[in-house]
């Protein structure tokens, strides 16, 4: 008795909640881009960075640019899941081909520390085991996300960080380069543009002014079933002590259960981390039966947004429904499923 009057209350707050972001919606905010009751073949769904990205600060070229690598990465994932690969193998080899465009902050692109260097995170989980594998902190290892499959497939542990996950990916015969090979004269800049701001604010500023971000993520469902999840990042411009965000963090970068969804954020980590965002989607779907749409918007531009927590996440359910909700200016993202293909920047077009 007493269970059934906190389940109805529980329920009709969940409704009065939803109902009263619904009011608050903006065009911008309706992140469901197909809903669907059957599921689809397969789906897949890319982000290349949320923040203040802006047309009126893009060249056509550049814009140009950035359309062609999103719609490269999605072809290169939709590849391997029209033939039947897995999701995890379509969440790989477009975040490599993600990692080495010196468009994106990961792999070459990634930004740099306040001392100067490329600190690379990334993480990969697999929705059918709830296996995961993050490295944090690398150097030297020219794709982080092959040495997060690797902690994933080939230790008994989750998260590697530093010298020691350098050390693994390296017995693993993964790619080692120099650490100059991430350099880019553009992220350069951007920290040198960090610093000045910083030395006239009070303190110590942690993003680039022009505070583009560029983390890049890929969720895909497959054949099977399969949903598998994965984020790549150099992380905040001028960040220093060896910070991790959310990335390499399991369940506040990226989450990956085929019983609900598989997300990717990107964004202001330090709030994605103290959120939860990537498993707490995957919690009101689990656990209150919210669809994608309403947990993601509700994560993203309710709680998130309350909190002062800038980004977005992309997301795909079981039955291959998509979720892209950000609430900075912009962010770089994409998706594909059987017939259909939408690459965006900014917001709604
Ligand atoms: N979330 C990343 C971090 O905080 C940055 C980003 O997504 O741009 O390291």
């Amino acid at each position: 008795m007493i269970r059934s009057a906190i389940f109805f209350l529980a329920l009709n707050l969940l409704l009065a909640c939803s109902q009263a972001g619904e009011t608050e919606k903006t065009e911008e905010t309706v992140a469901i881009e197909t809903p669907s009751t059957s599921r689809a073949k397969y789906a897949i769904v890319i982000h290349g960075g949320a923040g203040t990205i802006l047309k009126e600060n893009m060249t056509p070229e550049k814009e140009e640019e950035y359309t062609t690598a999103l719609n490269n990465a999605l072809d290169i994932g939709e590849g391997v899941l029209k033939k039947g690969g897995s999701s995890l193998d379509a969440v790989q080899k477009a975040i490599i081909f993600l990692e080495n465009s010196p468009l994106f902050n990961a792999g070459k692109g990634a930004v740099f520390t306040h001392e100067g260097k490329n600190e690379l995170d990334a993480s990969i989980m697999d929705g059918a085991t709830r296996n995961a594998g993050a490295v944090g902190g690398v150097t030297t290892v020219k794709n982080p996300i092959l040495a997060a499959r690797a902690v994933m497939e080939h230790s008994r542990h989750v998260l590697l960080t530093g010298k020691g996950a350098e050390q693994f990916a390296q017995e693993q015969g993964l790619e080692i380069v120099e650490p100059q090979y991430f350099f880019t004269e553009n992220r350069w800049e951007s920290l040198q543009r960090a610093k000045a701001a910083e030395s006239k604010e009070t303190g110590f500023l942690y993003a680039d002014p022009a505070h583009k971000y560029g983390t890049v993520g890929c969720v895909a469902l497959d054949k099977k079933g399969n949903i598998a999840a994965g984020t790549s990042t150099g992380g905040m411009t001028n960040k220093r002590y060896n910070r991790f965000g959310d990335v390499p963090v399991i369940g506040a970068g990226t989450y990956a259960s085929n019983a609900t969804c598989g997300v990717s954020c990107t964004g202001h980590g330090e709030y994605f981390i103290r959120y939860a965002v990537a498993y707490d989607i995957s919690a009101l779907m689990e656990y209150k039966g919210l669809n994608l749409e309403d947990a993601t918007n509700y994560v993203i531009h309710e709680k998130l947004k309350e909190a002062g927590g800038s980004g977005g996440l992309i997301a795909i359910d079981r039955m291959g429904n998509v979720a892209m909700p950000f609430n900075s200016a912009g962010m770089y993202r994409g998706y594909a499923k059987p017939g259909e293909r939408v690459v965006r920047i900014y917001g709604e077009e």
